[in-house]
């Protein structure tokens, strides 16, 4: 559980951060909350031979109203996201979410760009900014370019973003449907998901049922249809390719993706009533 050896470098600022990501090449990775990153270089499943922090940019860490979408910097930390009134009240389902990520300490430490690049499907926001229609903002050397989520999560931990390019902000729009729901199925309130699902108005988003965060779009077609929420969620599986682990089957996982969708489909519907409703915790059940 000790890392192989590395430089550490820290960055004052996002040109610096680019810099010494074009100085070393692909010895070098960024080092945001460390939550991911570092958990895999304890287990030798990466060596980068050196880190460049991220801690010292503080202007990439904020929450803003710009109109018509919500921009947060990506090295806002997932308490800041939960806790952000103006997210709270424009764009619940992400405040939320974010709350429902590990536990207190890592959601202290966890910053949001951190879990977008790092491409994990089990991850929470990932999923819930897909089915928001979020857009990532990247910086390279040659200036920045953005990125919607349907193109961003290309396979298993591996996303648009080009060798040494920055994460720096994303962009959420405001959502004109309100209905929102966020279902996460663990063992442990720490756990990421066996299985999650994120609803957005006529969006539906599912966790850890493939390489990427995926879009269901049988189910969002039916909606779109008038299916009711229990036919529409039956379509859930359909397309996937949940993976199979010590935590649950393939069968399993895409059982529980039709359950926990056609509980978010009428959660959303009850969340109409009230700008923010957080759901209360589902006790493990299976039908
Ligand atoms: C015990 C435990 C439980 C957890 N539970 C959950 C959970 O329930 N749900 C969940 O979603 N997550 C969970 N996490 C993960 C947590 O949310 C991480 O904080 C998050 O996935 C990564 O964010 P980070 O800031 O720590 O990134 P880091 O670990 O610092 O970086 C992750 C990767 O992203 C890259 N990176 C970071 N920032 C940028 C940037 N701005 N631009 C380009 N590349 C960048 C890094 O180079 C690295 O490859 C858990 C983690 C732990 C340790």
């Amino acid at each position: 559980m000790i890392p192989a050896s590395f430089t550490y470098r820290r960055a004052g600022s996002a040109d610096e951060a680019l810099d010494l990501a074009a100085e070393h090449g692909d010895d070098a990775k960024f080092l945001a909350g460390g939550h991911s990153l570092l958990p895999l270089m304890k287990l030798r499943l990466a060596a980068p031979e050196v880190l460049i922090d991220l801690a010292g940019l503080r202007d990439l860490s904020y929450v803003s109203d710009r109109g018509d979408h919500v921009a947060i910097g990506a090295l806002t930390r997932h308490h800041d996201v939960e806790h952000s009134d103006l997210l709270i009240r424009e764009i619940p389902l992400l405040a939320h979410a974010a709350g429902e990520v590990g536990d207190p300490q890592i959601r202290h430490r966890g910053t949001i760009g951190g879990s977008v690049a790092h491409g994990d499907p089990a991850s929470d926001l990932p999923g819930v900014l897909l089915a928001l229609d979020a857009t990532f903002v990247a910086r390279g050397s040659d200036g920045s370019r953005e990125i919607p989520a349907s193109e961003f999560f290309e396979s298993l931990f591996e996303t648009a973003l080009r060798p040494g390019e920055l994460l720096t902000e994303i962009r959420v729009p405001k959502p004109s449907a309100t209905g929102w729901s966020f279902q996460k199925f663990t063992q442990r309130a720490i756990d990421w998901a066996i299985v999650g699902v994120a609803v957005q108005g006529g969006n539906v988003a599912l966790i850890n049922m493939g390489a990427t965060p995926l879009r269901a779009t049988g189910v969002e077609q039916a909606l779109a249809s008038g299916a009711s929420p229990a036919d529409a969620a039956a379509h859930a599986a359909e397309g996937t390719t949940a993976p199979a682990d010590i935590r649950a089957s393939t069968a399993y996982r895409e059982h529980l993706a039709r359950i926990l969708t056609r509980r978010a489909l009428i959660e959303a519907q009850l969340s109409l009533t009230t700008r923010y409703f957080p759901p209360p915790p589902i006790t493990p059940r299976v039908e």
